[in-house]
């Protein structure tokens, strides 16, 4: 008896040992760490390569624990990139303006065929043409905030005062322009990360809208080709689709002139305009796992 005892001890010793040493390695890989990569990663290498934890005084609330932009109920997601809907509404969104003679020119383009989009302005040029984007208040359109430097906001946020610069200074010139705060934000580049979009619906009360189909309008590819890409889609951009959010620019010349050709086409394929938080209250809970939804109406 007194001899099995150490070799019983032994083999206690040997097991907790290896047992030791066998969790460590399966621990390793899992130690913390910080987690940068981003649901919301777009082809921006922006977006991409910026780990960001917001350090400004508008910084999230501690508590928020790894936001993640899982699709929430009908209209409770921080970020869209398309919406879930049931019948043939898009949205046209154009970002970096009021400019001078293109907003304008776009503006009548738009109200011969009463169609309603979107505008995400810049601060600085809302600050250099505010009856533009009065015009654009009184045509039906819908104002969103795109910052007032167009700087990414994922590097922005590190910078003391930063972001209060860039989207509350945004909003407040809007609001006295038009006297209509903005409830959604498209940040520049689209660069932003779940975290962000979360503290950006939390501190300034907007939900932050990225796009689904991307024409690379702002390389001035020219009119027909801006006008295809829109319809049709190109690279991993899909064209238009019942619930996309169209991305492009008022702020360049090929844009506008591919505009009268694309929206008519749009509409020849049965598409209804709505602006962004529109279509974003039309938006259906998504059922699991259940094929793409096609709208019983065409496109
Ligand atoms: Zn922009």
């Amino acid at each position: 008896m007194s001899r099995r005892l150490p070799a019983f001890t032994l083999t206690a010793i040997v097991t907790f040992l290896l047992v030791q040493s066998l969790s460590a390695q399966t621990a390793a890989p899992t130690n913390p760490v910080i987690q940068t990569n981003s649901p919301l990663a777009t082809s921006n290498p922006v977006t991409a390569a910026t780990p960001v934890i917001p350090t400004t005084n508008a910084a999230p609330p501690m508590g928020m624990q790894k936001p993640q932009d899982v699709p929430g109920k009908p209209g409770e997601r921080s970020s869209y990139s398309s919406v879930h809907v049931d019948g043939p509404y898009i949205a046209m969104t154009f970002d970096d303006g009021p400019h001078g003679t293109l907003t304008p020119k776009l503006l009548d383009i738009l109200k011969e065929r009463h169609i309603h989009v979107t505008f995400f302005v810049l601060g600085q040029c809302v600050k250099e043409h505010p009856e533009i984007l009065q015009r654009e208040i009184a045509e039906g359109h819908e104002i969103g905030n795109h910052t007032w430097d167009h700087l990414p906001l994922t590097k922005v946020v590190s910078k003391e005062g930063g972001l209060t610069h860039e989207i509350a200074d945004t909003s407040a010139l809007i609001k006295q322009v038009s006297g209509k705060s903005p409830v959604i934000l498209r940040p520049p580049y689209g660069a932003t990360n779940p975290r962000l979009s979360r503290a950006i619906e939390n501190e300034y009360g907007m939900k932050v809208i990225l796009w689904s189909v991307d024409p690379d309008d702002w390389k001035d590819p020219g009119a027909t080709v801006v006008e295809s890409r829109i319809l049709n889609g190109w690279k991993e951009s899909g064209g238009a689709k019942p619930g996309a959010i169209i991305l492009s620019h008022d702020i360049h010349k090929g844009t506008v002139e591919a505009m009268p050709a694309t929206l008519d086409a749009l509409l020849a394929k049965g598409y209804k305009f709505v602006t962004v938080s529109e279509l974003i209250a039309l938006e259906k809970a998504q059922p699991d796992k259940a094929p793409t939804a096609t709208p019983t109406a065409k496109p």
